[in-house]
């Protein structure tokens, strides 16, 4: 895989008039706020842009500037000059989205996924940058591409979500400085901060609750884990999104290395959501011998079978790559 320059994106950016900005199936902030932190630039820049993800805008992330613009993929694929795909690490992932631009004739990857294969044209991935969001603004600002309080406002989201409001290791002293710097363009960092932590419907806590009765440990209190039904999730009335950073709770356990979220899909799969507080426990490894990916502290996989089978395959796999025995 050759990496592209950012002169040699700006340059794709700059020239062509019509822009597909994409990102993967149950989007997180870093998916949603990058796509809209471009788009929106791209939109200021005169382009012609649409924004779409497979899930569309979820209901977390309404508040997001420019929101209105992204929509589910619907109606007839459309002629663009280019396809983005942004914060997603296999092509696969971009779900239904892939379809509307099948007749794209340039397509850019920007990611930081160190699993991502570098399909596309125009290739850029960056593995030490904690957030897709944190290579859009580096991107934008080298490029003089257009920012404003909103595209700020996007592109926080996007790094304050990924790096667990600037803890996780992934931090650099950059983000530090790219976040002083968003600020600077308009960020209302207290407003933003309860829009996305202080804000979340009664049903999160109440899945909480549930997700915690399954609890369980293994290695010695290394491994923890909790697993949500079809049945529970339909009771709560939960939303897919409603579980998003739950599995915190395990990972700030003391003496817990590895922290797994189950949660039974309606295709005879399991999602597998993995996270790690070491470097010797690398889940983003674990994950691919699922057929998943990620990075190295926090990763996913869909895996066939029902919540009791994937418990334990995933569980003994874990175990065999983190030191159990004391
Ligand atoms: P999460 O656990 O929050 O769903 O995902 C954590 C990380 O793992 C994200 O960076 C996400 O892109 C990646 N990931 C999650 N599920 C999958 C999957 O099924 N396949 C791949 N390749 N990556 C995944
Ligand atoms: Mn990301």
């Amino acid at each position: 895989m050759t990496q592209s320059s950012f002169e040699e994106i700006g340059a794709v950016l700059r020239s062509k008039e019509s822009f597909a900005v994409l990102s993967h199936v149950r989007p997180d902030g870093d998916a949603l706020g990058s796509q809209l932190g471009l788009g929106l630039s791209l939109s200021k820049l005169g382009k012609k842009v649409v924004v779409r993800n497979e899930d569309g805008l979820l209901e977390k992330y309404s508040f997001l500037p420019g929101g209105e613009f992204l929509r589910t993929p619907l109606g007839e694929p459309q002629d663009f000059d280019v396809a983005i795909a942004l914060d997603t690490a296999t092509q696969n992932r971009l779900g239904t989205a892939t379809e509307l631009v099948r007749s794209a004739k340039i397509w850019i990857n920007i990611d930081h996924h160190p699993s991502n294969p570098g399909y596309g044209d125009l290739v850029y991935i960056d593995p030490t940058a904690p957030a897709t969001g944190q290579i859009l603004f580096e991107l934008i600002t080298s490029q003089g591409l257009p920012i404003d309080a909103s595209i700020a406002e996007n592109l926080f989201v996007a790094i304050s979500t990924d790096t667990g409001s600037f803890q996780y290791p992934n931090t650099t002293a950059r983000t530090f400085e790219i976040g002083a710097e968003l600020l600077r363009c308009g960020v209302n960092i207290g407003r933003v901060s309860q829009l996305l932590y202080e804000s979340y419907p009664r049903r999160r806590a109440e899945l909480l609750r549930e997700l915690l009765g399954t609890m369980r440990f293994n290695g010695h209190g290394k491994v923890a884990s909790f697993s949500l039904s079809l049945k529970t999730a339909a009771e709560l009335h939960a939303k897919p999104e409603d579980n998003e950073g739950l599995i915190d709770h395990l990972r700030a356990i003391q003496g817990v290395v590895v922290a797994v979220f189950f949660e039974e899909l309606v295709d005879g799969k399991v999602r597998v959501s993995m996270r790690s507080k070491s470097d010797a426990a690398d889940v983003c490894a674990i994950c691919q011998k699922f057929g998943g990916g990620g990075h190295k502290l926090a990763a996913g996989a869909r895996v066939r079978g029902t919540l009791a089978e994937v418990e334990e395959k995933v569980l003994k796999e874990i175990c065999n790559v983190v030191d159990c025995n004391s």
